[in-house]
């Protein structure tokens, strides 16, 4: 059974190995038995099911809750080869009859459905008529009341246990917690299943929380190490959303905005993008996400703090699922805190409810101040044991300092007592700085003892003291009132003195292009392999507008890596690369191998890269901000700013960074002649050393394109 299994992997799907526990489950359910399969999102859970229907007679169904999810791969699949439909509200009556006596005939593999759908009596009554191969239920945890995607119409599957005794049903889920994976066996009557939990851990995905200082500034430091990477940017607010995506628009970044308050049409228009093109960054509420099987999605980036360790898992874990590397960037502060707590508190629901929420909350800050290994923390928050550092987060790689904060600490504990314990950070950081205002005068402050006594520290680090005393429940936010500090019980060892307190040092922040943003993940490829990559790439995009499917159902990021590193020169080459089967080298074998020997043409590409030269000049960034982003020598950029120029695309001032005096004497220089203007050769001597020659060919051409000299 595992050898034919093999061989689906590699002449089907082109994979030479299962991952993790794939060969047992495929095994399993091939073999007739029912599966339960836990499984991180990346981790491979559709072969799961996919394989065994290919072993298996019978037409393989498979229950999913979303469209896009099921359009997706279904699209995958006839790339594939294999005929799989989708039977969902989109089909008009007629198609829907022509698929029926499709599948009547045999000739449908894999059939996709929504839940309610499945459990129409007519539909029900319409497969006990077929020969039925499996049924897969995605998305399992759609079954759970207490989960945030609950489906009632899952409920309703447990009668397929009774209605098709013999046929094997896997369910599948990347949802962790033992709560809900008992639900689903009870619910979906699998108490005969075989249980296959896998590790929770996302290995490719490096994990970096900083500070929030400048956000803005800080977000583009990390963006600028990832130019034309596909990624998603989560903020809490839909008017922050818009703002941030018009922000990065404006600082030349390629940015769609997603809530749910954005009128359908633009919604499912932007998410359609985000899918379909390249290099697309979705600033988007959390609304954005469920359902989004794009594999080559290479950041999240939280601007704001997600309300809970489930959700920070959940969110970041929408980056990387094509197992490249990948990264996981927040900046956290105070405020976020501050206004979760008070959403918290103004929510629906009971008390003990809303003390879960906080103690979620809690564990989250924890999180963002923790100086032991983050995944270590992420994962032991899932009841996983990770016997060692992983190694691939910040606090691994860049190391923790610690200090001793015991003395500091008690005077911002007395700070927030003497006050009162009702102020925000911002006046208890001007007590504790001795600054006389209206505020500290109206109240009288600055007759304290503690007033004045934190002056040997910045401001800067008397908030960074604040933060960690929240997430360590020494103080806590004023919820009921206006979002002050109070103490808490578990600071009193503290303040009498019988314990010290260790807290992390903040490293410098950093919002300059060489920032701490950098991550073994923010460059796919190296600058000499840039150029190819591109045209394989604009291959891809090509074959996918052909085929009307995103660019990562004709290969997946990884496949085209591994082309790139491998240099197949012929088709056999080829059909050993990861992740292409038959049918794909069939159709596109050829192709690729082409670009790889560079006998395509590839206009497209230069074109590509004019494009987003065009938007970086307009963008602000000089010349040689430019030479780096684009990995180009100094000369082609000046060669393409110029050209740029003669059409007009760009004018003077976008494309150079002279200062002015300068700029009019190399004018100058070329109008000073009569009639013709001068060649770049004729003036370079007298400007050697003081500009490139690249700039004289760009004033050249505006002044040849100005005055159609
Ligand atoms: P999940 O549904 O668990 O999030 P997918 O089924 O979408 O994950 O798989 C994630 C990616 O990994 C896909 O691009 C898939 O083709 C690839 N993949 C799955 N199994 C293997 C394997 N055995 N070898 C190589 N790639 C695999
Ligand atoms: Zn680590």
């Amino acid at each position: 059974m595992l050898e034919q299994a093999q061989r689906v992997l590699k002449d089907i799907f082109g994979y030479d190995s299962f991952r993790g526990r794939q060969g047992d489950i495929i095994e399993r359910v091939a073999s007739g038995g029912d599966a339960l399969v836990l499984m991180p999102t990346g981790g491979g859970k559709s072969l799961c099911f996919q394989v065994p229907a290919l072993l298996r007679d019978g037409l393989a169904v498979v229950v999913s809750p979303l469209i896009a999810l099921m359009d997706d791969q279904v699209a995958t699949l006839e790339e594939l080869g294999v005929a799989a439909a989708a039977l969902n509200s989109t089909l008009s009556a007629d198609q829907q009859r022509d698929l029926a006596s499709r599948i009547r005939r045999g000739e449908v593999k894999m059939l996709y459905l929504a839940p309610e759908r499945l459990v129409q009596p007519r539909m029900m009554a319409f497969l006990q008529s077929l020969d039925i191969a499996l049924f897969a239920i995605d998305e399992a945890h759609c079954v759970s009341q207490w989960g945030h995607d609950f489906r009632p119409e899952y409920l309703q599957l447990g009668q397929l246990a009774e209605m098709f005794p013999n046929v094997p049903r896997i369910a599948l889920t990347a949802t962790a917690d033992k709560r809900t994976r008992e639900e689903i066996v009870t619910r979906l009557h699998l108490q005969n299943a075989e249980r296959f939990l896998s590790s929770f851990d996302r290995p490719n995905i490096f994990y970096r929380i900083v500070p929030k200082e400048q956000p803005r500034k800080q977000l583009l430091a990390f963006l600028s190490e990832r130019r034309s990477d596909a990624g998603i940017v989560y903020c809490l607010s839909r008017k922050k959303v818009e703002e941030v995506a018009q922000f990065l628009c404006d600082q030349g970044f390629p940015a769609l905005p997603y809530h749910a308050g954005l009128p359908n049409e633009t919604r499912a228009a932007n998410q359609k993008r985000f899918l379909i093109e390249e290099g697309l960054i979705m600033v988007a509420t959390i609304a954005f996400g469920m359902g989004i099987d794009k594999s080559n999605v290479r950041f999240v980036a939280h601007l704001d703090l997600p309300k809970s360790l489930e959700a920070y898992y959940q969110e970041t874990g929408r980056a990387g699922r094509d197992g490249l590397p990948a990264d996981a960037w927040m900046a956290y502060g105070l405020q976020d805190v501050v206004m979760l707590k008070q959403m918290l508190q103004n929510s629906e629901g009971d008390e003990r409810h809303k003390r879960l929420e906080h103690h979620k909350l809690d564990a989250m800050l924890a999180l963002c101040e923790e100086t032991r290994c983050r995944r270590q923390t992420l994962l032991a928050y899932f009841d996983e044991d990770m016997p060692q550092p992983c190694g691939h987060c910040d606090n691994c790689v860049d190391g923790v300092q610690t200090w001793d904060a015991t003395e500091p600490a008690r005077q911002a504990l007395s700070a927030i007592y003497r006050t009162g314990q009702r102020y925000g950070t911002g006046h208890l950081i001007d007590v504790l700085l001795g600054r006389e205002n209206e505020k500290t005068r109206s109240m009288g402050h600055q007759h304290l003892s503690v007033f004045g006594v934190g002056k040997a520290r910045s401001e800067g680090e008397w908030r960074t003291l604040f933060r960690q005393l929240v997430a360590r429940g020494l103080a806590d936010i004023d919820i009921e009132g206006y979002g002050g500090l109070r103490l808490s019980d578990s600071c009193r060892p503290l303040l009498r003195g019988e314990v010290t307190l260790e807290l992390r040092r903040e490293l410098k922040p950093q919002t300059s292009v060489k920032s701490s943003s950098a991550s073994p993940a923010s460059q796919l490829v190296r600058g000499d392999e840039r150029e190819q990559w591109e045209a394989l790439r604009a291959l891809r995009r090509k074959l996918a507008e052909e085929h009307g499917v995103p660019p990562y159902v004709i290969f997946p990021d990884s496949t085209l890596l591994e082309m790139l590193r491998s240099q197949p020169t012929s088709l056999s080459d080829m059909a050993k690369v990861s992740g292409i089967g038959a049918r794909k080298l069939e159709r596109y074998g050829e192709a690729f191998l082409d670009v790889l020997g560079g006998q395509a043409d590839t206009p497209k590409v230069v074109a590509d890269i004019r494009h987003e030269l065009i938007s970086l000049a307009r963008a602000g960034m000089t010349p040689m901000q430019i030479c780096g982003q684009l990995k180009c020598s100094e000369k082609n950029v000046y060669t393409m700013l110029a050209e740029a120029i003669g059409r007009h695309e760009l004018s003077l001032d976008q494309a150079l960074d002279l200062p002015e005096a300068l700029m009019e004497e190399v004018q100058d220089a070329f109008l000073d002649g009569e009639g013709e203007l001068p060649s770049v050769a004729s003036i370079a001597e007298q400007f050697k050393g003081r500009v490139p020659e690249g700039v004289l060919y760009c004033v050249r051409a505006a002044l040849q394109s100005e005055f159609e000299l």
